[in-house]
């Protein structure tokens, strides 16, 4: 088989799902193809079955259950940001959503194939650290929950294993008096992937930041939570993070959890200068929202 012959299988339910994967040497899923479809077409992967998602309407479910937003792993991105439980609740997935690629690419492209690819720029993964979600994975012997910050294990390498196939992300409400912020920046205002990209969670409690988390993409080999400069931000308050010094060294201590290679969107350098001044913003942006 060339990589433009497979068998194509749209089943309905998620049992046929693992039961093709099972039974299959190399199959792949494929959600809203946005990069399977451009790997096959270049030939960069060679599956003998490619299984649809399509039919499978509990992976379209967006809903709110026990103070968690539970989003099915086949919306869109364009659901998510247009999503009034989602803008009321997650505003800063909102808005990450909204700065994935294009209109075409976020009809299509889904949360969950945005987390698969396990990309280290994929723009899902640093907001959903922030927001400390987790993510369902099904496989025909099991369901299991795990905190999205165990997903990712190194460039395009993710928790999910043969027979395996996510299902759901989980992310709970953040408390009152917490602000959550995610910034990219791209070489082009539209349709550009990451050349660094922070999310960050500050939640404050009679006015200290009792917990917090810095996360980073695109700088590292996979997406990851910067623990050292989340460490950090605990304990201050917003009057202290409004001196320069402060906020720096939290920075400074993200760019160094960063291990960014040169590639022709940028130098090692200058993405951890990106990541700097991303997690300075986003800081102050996180903060602003507590107020
Ligand atoms: C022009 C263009 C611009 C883009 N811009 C951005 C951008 O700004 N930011 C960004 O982050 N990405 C961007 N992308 C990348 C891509 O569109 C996104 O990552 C998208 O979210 C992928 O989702 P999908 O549903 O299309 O995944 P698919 O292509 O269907 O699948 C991607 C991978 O995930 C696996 N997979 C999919 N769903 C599941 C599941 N539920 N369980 C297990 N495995 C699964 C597939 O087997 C495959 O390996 C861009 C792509 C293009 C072509």
């Amino acid at each position: 088989m060339n990589s433009l012959e497979f068998n194509y299988h749209k089943p309905n339910t998620l049992e046929e799902v693992c039961n093709i994967l099972d039974n299959s040497e190399n199959a792949a899923i494929i959600a809203g193809g946005t990069d399977v479809l451009v790997e096959i077409k270049k030939g960069l992967r060679q599956n003998d079955d490619i299984v649809s998602l399509k039919k499978l309407h509990e992976l379209k479910i967006l809903k709110e259950e026990n103070n968690e937003i539970i989003i099915g792993a086949a919306v869109t991105h364009n659901e998510v940001k247009d999503s009034t439980l989602i803008k009321n609740n997650l505003s800063a997935l909102s808005d990450a959503a909204s700065n994935i690629g294009t209109d075409q690419i976020r009809n299509t492209g889904t949360i969950g194939g945005n987390l698969c690819t396990g990309a280290s720029c994929c723009d899902m993964a640093p907001v959903l650290l922030a927001y400390g979600a987790k993510v369902e994975i099904v496989s025909s012997s099991e369901k299991k929950i795990i905190p999205i910050k165990d997903f990712f294990f190194s460039h395009r390498k993710t928790l999910i294993g043969k027979g395996e196939i996510l299902t759901r992300i989980i992310v709970p409400i953040p408390p009152p008096k917490t602000g959550v912020c995610f910034l990219k920046f791209g070489l082009r205002d539209a349709a550009s992937i990451s050349v660094a990209s922070v999310g960050v969670m500050i939640k404050l409690v009679n006015g200290v930041c009792s917990e917090a988390r810095i996360a980073i993409g695109a700088v590292a080999p996979a997406p990851k939570l910067c623990d050292k400069a989340s460490e950090l931000l605990t304990g201050l308050t917003p009057d202290d993070l409004s001196d320069d010094n402060t906020l720096l060294k939290v920075a400074e201590a993200a760019a160094g959890e960063a291990l960014p290679l040169d590639d022709i969107r940028g130098s090692a350098d200058y993405r951890r200068n990106l990541v700097k001044t991303l997690t300075k913003r986003a800081i102050l942006k996180a903060i602003a929202q507590t107020i």
